[in-house]
């Protein structure tokens, strides 16, 4: 897994350097946005806001109009108006300087987690119809209005039907990165997709591990 880490100050590159190698990323380090521009494919980009040539937001966007390869925006600038143009301009996520190893290793690997969810169709049964370019879900062909995150987690549980997944693993793929809190929200969404979807699906609680989504009999 290739990161392309675009980062000035040259204590917080190395840092994350030597942090990202040891949970096996292979990292290009670049420090200007001209670099970053002119490097090679990657499978992530971690980017800095605050360059010496130019403004990582302008970076960002050209990044994201040539493809869409996952960005994460690291940056000293906590204000939210950064955070709201960076996401805008096609950031997948933020972090704020200063931030702990384990922090980026989680959100890198819930960033790569979503974006390796195939866009199109994923039809779990029969009868239900994920739609992933439109964000849709149908039953026999009629859609079913689902909350976002009710919509994103039946999205990931249906990337492996049968699959047990933790509780861990779908917090941090479907909330957010990297989630510390109770996790009641979880059963809360799934008694929801329980609710609209139980004539098509089962998703079956494993007592104290987590859920796995198998097609209704
Ligand atoms: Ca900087």
């Amino acid at each position: 897994m290739r990161v392309l880490l675009v980062e000035d100050d040259r204590p917080v590159a190395e840092s994350l350097r030597r942090g990202l190698g040891r949970y096996g990323f292979e990292v290009e380090w670049v420090t200007d946005g001209r670099s970053a521009l002119a490097a090679g494919p990657c499978d992530l980009v971690l980017l800095d806001l605050g360059l010496p040539d130019t403004d990582g937001l302008d970076v960002c966007r050209e990044l994201r109009a040539r493809g869409d390869v996952p960005i994460i925006v690291i940056s000293a600038r906590a204000e939210e108006i950064d955070r709201v143009v960076g996401l805008e301009l096609g950031a997948d996520d933020y972090v704020s300087k200063p931030f702990g190893m384990r922090e980026v290793v989680a959100r890198i690997r819930a960033v790569l987690r979503r974006s390796a969810q195939p866009a199109g169709e994923a039809v779990v049964s029969g009868r239900l119809t994920i739609d992933q370019r439109a964000r849709r879900v149908l039953v026999d062909g009629a859609e079913v209005v689902l909350a976002p995150r009710e919509y994103e987690l039946l999205a990931y549980l249906s990337t492996e039907p049968g699959r047990l997944f933790t509780r861990e693993e779908i917090m941090e793929a479907v909330w957010d990165s990297n989630w510390f809190g109770p996790t009641k929200t979880l059963d809360v969404h799934v008694g929801a997709l329980r609710r609209k979807l139980g004539a098509v699906i089962t998703v079956e609680t494993v007592r104290g591990v987590g859920f796995r989504l198998l097609a209704a009999e």
